[in-house]
């Protein structure tokens, strides 16, 4: 007979399943060789791994064994040295570990009531990007889901403001709101404009696709008081290209428009002292994003979102309801009312236990092997026959050709070189052209192993 307690209590069964869990989790986390694994066909899956939602219950050593030998295998672990497509993670052993703690300390993140320690741990992580970032001492904000949720709770905010001033200055709102960007633009851009009923005005970019202020000013003079945002990208996704944050940055003041940096993927390199010129203007943002699940070295799924003035993205989304007054009439730092949820994961412990643990020189040191590894093999294939840079890369993204390959050639090529195990390779494109790319952020991702990878595309 089954008691309601018995999934909670501790029993010898529930002690097993503990046991059982995180002995694997301890495993996983101390792989010497991460297995790149493959998908699997639903068939397949299904062939295998179906019937474990059951009224008895299947028992735990039966459920991790199917997770095991099954499921897992058939997610691409994205922590491989050879993951090189999108953008992969890289999460530090003391990142991952921790997030296990995350997990088994049931902290609820969204209040300073209920995980003021988690908040104030958030807190100093946040505080240490936005003096980086170059940011006044008043900046703060919240670790979000991911860059899309960052980006939409910062253009929320952002429009918030506008139509607060409108209002103060007895202005009429317009009648359709915009957006500036350019059209190399993250899609989460375009995204959060649809989710917000907004339109999007797109500015010319150089011949090398950075974003500069006088495309930014052509396009203003356009909409006028219509725009309520200028959005400048620190680190394409596809190529790693920064924008003229400077130039941009100060139009959008100029003109009183709020400035939003996304730099989900790219901003992680402004903590290269070298690098820092790049990323000139930032401090002038009054919102910017990074993603930690990126190049900041944690486990999925977190995007540090800063706003120069918390406040005001405190009056766009502090969500009120009877049972939450308690909570939204004190003036504690409730990290729910700085975006678009309630409840949250303290999802910026992770990075913060790494951080705490190797210090900030080790974050710096391994952004700039990144970088120092994409310069190498960018190198490397300039002076190979056959291949050929698209661009020079700027941060960590190499895209090239393999000259005479169509799509179809690539595709052939990445599926084979997924199905040897050797690495994951997808190819991109860029203006309509198919290329190959590497998106290089692993510190495990070694030249001899992108050199191994170009000797496949003879
Ligand atoms: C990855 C990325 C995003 C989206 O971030 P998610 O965490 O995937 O939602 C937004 N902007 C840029 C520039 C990115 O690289």
């Amino acid at each position: 007979m089954t008691a309601p307690d018995d999934m909670h209590r501790i029993s010898p069964d529930t002690r097993h399943t503990v046991e059982d869990v995180l002995e694997y989790a301890r495993r996983r986390a101390l792989y010497e060789d991460v297995p790149l694994d493959k998908p699997m066909s639903p068939r397949d899956l299904e062939r295998l791994a179906s019937g474990s939602i059951t009224p008895e219950g299947i028992g735990s050593r039966r459920a991790i064994a199917l997770f095991e030998n099954v499921l897992a295998p058939a997610c691409v672990s994205t922590d491989h040295p050879g993951y090189l497509s999108f953008i992969p993670s890289a999460p530090s052993k003391a990142s991952l570990a921790f997030d296990v703690v995350v997990s088994a300390s049931a902290i609820y993140g969204g209040s300073w009531v209920e995980g003021a320690g988690a908040v104030f741990a958030e807190n100093e992580v946040l505080h240490w990007l936005a003096k980086e970032f170059g940011l006044p001492a008043g900046a703060g904000g919240v670790f979000v889901q991911g860059g899309t949720i960052g980006n939409l709770s910062a253009l929320v905010t952002a429009r918030d403001a506008a139509r607060r001033r409108a209002a103060d200055e007895g202005r009429q709102t317009p009648p359709r709101w915009v957006i500036v960007c350019s059209a190399e633009a993250h899609s989460s851009i375009a995204s959060a404009a649809a989710v917000m009923d907004v339109d999007v005005a797109t500015a010319e970019v150089d011949a090398n696709g950075r974003l500069h202020g006088d495309a930014v000013a052509r396009v203003l003079d356009d909409h006028g008081d219509a725009v309520f945002a200028v959005v400048a990208t620190g680190g394409t996704t596809n190529f790693g290209i920064v924008d003229d944050i400077a130039s941009v940055g100060a139009v959008a003041r100029e003109r009183g428009i709020w400035f939003h940096v996304d730099g989900a993927y790219g901003l992680a390199a402004m903590l290269v002292e070298s690098m820092r010129p790049v990323f000139a203007g930032v401090e002038l943002a009054d919102s910017v994003i990074v993603d930690p699940h990126k190049w900041l070295f944690a486990p999925f799924d977190a995007c540090a979102l800063i706003y120069r003035e918390p406040a005001l993205a405190l009056s766009a989304h502090t969500q009120k309801a009877e049972y939450l007054d308690t909570l939204t009439g004190k003036p504690d730092w409730n990290p729910s009312d700085l975006a678009i949820q309630l409840t949250r994961r303290a999802r910026g412990l992770p990075m913060w236990f790494s951080l705490a643990t190797h210090g900030t020189d080790q974050y710096r040191a391994t952004i700039e092997y990144g970088i120092d590894l994409a310069r190498r093999i960018a190198d490397e294939i300039e002076s190979r026959e056959g291949l050929s840079l698209v661009r020079d890369p700027q941060l960590s993204v190499v895209v090239f050709r393999r000259e005479g390959w169509t799509l179809a050639d690539y595709e052939a090529w990445s599926s084979h070189l997924l199905e040897e195990q050797h690495a994951f390779v997808v190819p991109s494109s860029h203006a309509g052209e198919p290329v190959l790319r590497f998106a290089i952020i692993s510190p495990l991702t070694t030249f001899e192993l992108l050199t191994a990878i170009l000797d496949t595309l003879d």
